[in-house]
């Protein structure tokens, strides 16, 4: 029999990742199972601060205003990139996807740090209400239940910046100290500051400045995803 023929029906098994659009028999969300590999964690031997390799006899040379800052995972790990697949699609509103993020966040290790508060970094109303909802607080929910800590919406932003991709380094870099006001008690508190990715670092150094502002004790920062070189 001629495999031609035999096409149609084959085609109608098979099902191609959404990643890598190869067949995909295992796997979760549309990504095979290969696709979620890329899911890894960052190398060991960064930075504890700002969490890029530049080498341990220099000084941490980013903009940081916590003690410890860390991610879940390396957002161009794996082939294709997978964290640059993911968030992207997640943002674009595949809750599919979300999900299947989330329920990794909720069983990885994670850094073994106290704290007394976690705190989501803020995203601008107009964009929560246009997603439907928001990364960041929702890895700040699954933290708050895996810390037994409660969660804090205490940072409002102000400040309408257009998407940070595909903007050069210097513009995402530019961004007005009040853009994220304080609107709750942190006093004397040590805080676990969360993000869903961190590239530049802006956002998080602006959140960071209006804890302290309110004399927060100490502030570590955990996000998903780590960009470990400007893409
Ligand atoms: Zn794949
Ligand atoms: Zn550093």
């Amino acid at each position: 029999m001629d495999l031609f023929a035999k096409l149609p029906a084959l085609r109608g098994e098979l099902l191609l990742c959404r990643g890598c659009l190869a067949p995909a028999s295992h796997g979760e969300a549309g990504l095979c199972s290969r696709c979620w590999e890329g899911l890894v964690p960052l190398p060991e031997d960064r930075c504890p601060r700002c969490a890029l390799e530049h080498g341990e006899d220099r000084d941490c040379p980013e903009p940081t205003a916590w003690s410890l800052g860390t991610a879940l995972w390396d957002y161009h790990g794996g082939r294709p990139p997978f964290g640059e697949l993911l968030l992207p699609g997640i943002k674009a509103g595949e809750r599919g996807w979300m999900r299947a993020l989330l329920h990794r966040a909720e069983e990885v290790p994670l850094p073994e740090w106290d704290a007394d508060l976690i705190v989501p970094a803020p995203t601008t109303p107009w964009r929560r209400l246009r997603r439907g909802f928001d990364l960041a607080d929702a890895f700040a929910r699954v933290l708050a239940v895996r810390l037994g800590t409660p969660r804090a919406t205490v940072l409002r932003k102000t400040w309408r910046a257009t998407s940070q991709t595909g903007r050069p380094e210097s513009q995402r870099r530019r961004m007005p100290k009040k853009a994220v006001l304080l609107k709750g008690e942190v006093r004397a508190k040590r805080i676990l500051l969360v993000d869903d990715v961190w590239t530049t670092g802006t956002t998080l150094l602006r959140c960071a400045q209006a804890l302290q502002s309110g004399g927060a004790k100490e502030i570590r920062v955990l996000t998903l995803f780590r960009a470990l070189r400007n893409s």
